[in-house]
């Protein structure tokens, strides 16, 4: 079976704490990248001595930018990730510094594939066409931040969700960089209105490189409103069928559940839990 993994947050994002990804006993996390001012050595460090004594490894740092907000569609398409053009530079060069401080994180004992832990985002709205002056301008800066990670050895992940995966090929493609990859999480696609997410899934096939196990309901206007994030096996994802699509397609990587609900922090946990269960449950 897989390793299970949930998502983390230190002091930025919407994870579980460290503390309660030991209790439910998963061996790997995907962690939010802290604050700018928490992203220092003596942090770094301190992390690193948490982990090792937890044995819990990293599988991928997401970065996260102030400004940014999911409050409806139209909100995400303006404000999340690389697509905003006033913000897009100084969100490039912080998304330097995440990658730079989830190498800080990496050692053989914290980091899951034993080297740099990928950096991961939602790049934000991928124009549909093409030929567009916007599709190129994200293509420059994804491939600027694979070229900053790839000296290291450390790859890129790009969240999906916000494109058709046709458009999201299509981009990788544009993007041309070995070390750029996708985090596939099927509730996206459903909760963007972006297409049934098992087929999406079989079609990126070997793109993806790590995966979020979170549910939701569609909306009754796809792609216009949002659909409903759910506990995991109460939205329309089959993770029977998931998992199925994933031994298809080669993914062999940790299973990593998102259920973003830190207000609740007792239901989360419960939830997650339950989550775990299911997926222990499917094998
Ligand atoms: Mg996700």
């Amino acid at each position: 079976m897989r390793p299970l993994g949930v998502f983390a947050s230190i002091d930025a994002g919407l994870g579980v704490r460290l503390d309660v990804a030991h209790e439910l006993g998963v061996p790997t996390v995907h962690l939010h990248s802290p604050h700018r001012a928490s992203r220092t050595e003596a942090n770094a460090a301190a992390f690193r001595g948490r982990l090792e004594e937890l044995g819990i490894k990293i599988s991928v740092v997401f970065a996260g930018f102030d400004g940014e907000s999911y409050a409806d569609i139209p909100t995400t398409q303006r404000t999340v990730g690389l697509f905003p053009p006033a913000t897009r530079a100084e969100r490039l060069a912080e998304l330097k510094e995440i990658a730079d401080f989830a190498r800080r994180l990496s050692t053989e004992a914290t980091s899951y594939i034993g080297g740099p832990a990928p950096v991961g985002l939602h790049v934000g709205f991928v124009p549909h066409d093409a030929d567009s002056e916007g599709f190129a301008q994200i293509v420059a800066a994804t491939q600027a931040i694979c070229d900053h990670c790839a000296p290291h050895g450390q790859a890129v992940h790009l969240e999906t969700g916000q494109e058709p995966a046709g458009v999201l090929l299509e981009f990788l493609a544009a993007c041309d960089r070995q070390n750029l990859g996708v985090n596939f999480d099927p509730a996206n696609m459903i909760l963007y209105g972006c297409g049934e997410p098992l087929p999406a899934l079989e079609q990126l096939g070997g793109h993806v490189r790590s995966v979020h196990c979170k549910d939701a309901k569609w909306s009754d206007r796809p792609g216009e409103t949002w659909g409903e994030e759910t506990p995991l096996g109460q939205g329309d994802v089959d993770f029977k069928a998931f998992l199925d699509v994933l031994d298809k397609i080669g993914y062999q990587g940790p299973l990593t559940i998102e259920r973003e609900i830190p207000q609740e922090p007792d239901r989360q946990k419960a939830e997650i839990g339950s989550a775990l269960e299911l997926l222990r449950s499917l094998g």
